[in-house]
């Protein structure tokens, strides 16, 4: 991506302000980026999308893949007021860290089928959580593309892992949607 296209883009974003309620997804993903070039380029796109959340006031969507750690730590140094880690895979501990800051973790419907989302879920409060699909990938249903719908599926694996109802599960995560996104 050019500058220029970033460029563009921003600018599409802030002509059309007003219809948003939040800012993304942006950020890091290492997993298909392992030159040490491309990473910086990405950390300096990902700062002015930050700003960007920061000068309007809006939540921002972080999609951090093996990036994790290191959007936590650009945040650190650039702190927003409502930030969310979309389709959480990170470790334990940075997601503790994330939680601790105030900020959010997003868990797709990967939850219903990887140990690692899992195990993490255990440990994590509800009041830090909240739910997506990720549609069309990661359905919850092999071989069956994923449908917003499915979300269901992710809610019900929640409630079950952390041993309390569905409602409860569907109550809390959609309070923190609201809030977040101020709908
Ligand atoms: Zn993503």
């Amino acid at each position: 991506m050019g500058d220029e296209l970033i460029e563009t883009i921003i600018k599409e974003i802030e002509d059309n302000i007003e219809k948003a309620v939040g800012v993304g997804e942006t950020g890091l993903d290492f997993h298909h980026t392992k030159d040490l070039e491309g990473r910086r380029r990405q950390e300096k796109i990902f700062k002015l999308f930050i700003e960007l959340a920061s000068e309007y006031e809006l939540p921002l969507i972080i999609h951090a893949r093996d990036g994790e750690k290191q959007a936590f730590k650009i945040l650190k140094e650039h702190p927003l007021e409502d930030v969310i880690f979309h389709c959480y895979s990170g470790s334990l501990n940075t997601a503790k860290n994330i939680i601790e800051e105030g900020y959010y973790l997003s868990f797709s419907t990967m939850i219903c089928f990887i140990d690692h989302h899992q195990r993490l879920i255990k440990d994590l409060p509800l009041q830090s959580i909240l739910t997506e699909t990720d549609s069309p990938y990661l359905s919850p249903f092999k071989g069956k593309r994923n449908e917003p719908l499915f979300v269901e599926e992710a809610v019900k694996k929640i409630a079950q892992l952390k041993n309390t109802s569905i409602q409860e599960v569907d109550r809390t995560t959609e309070k923190n949607a609201k809030k977040i996104f101020k709908i």
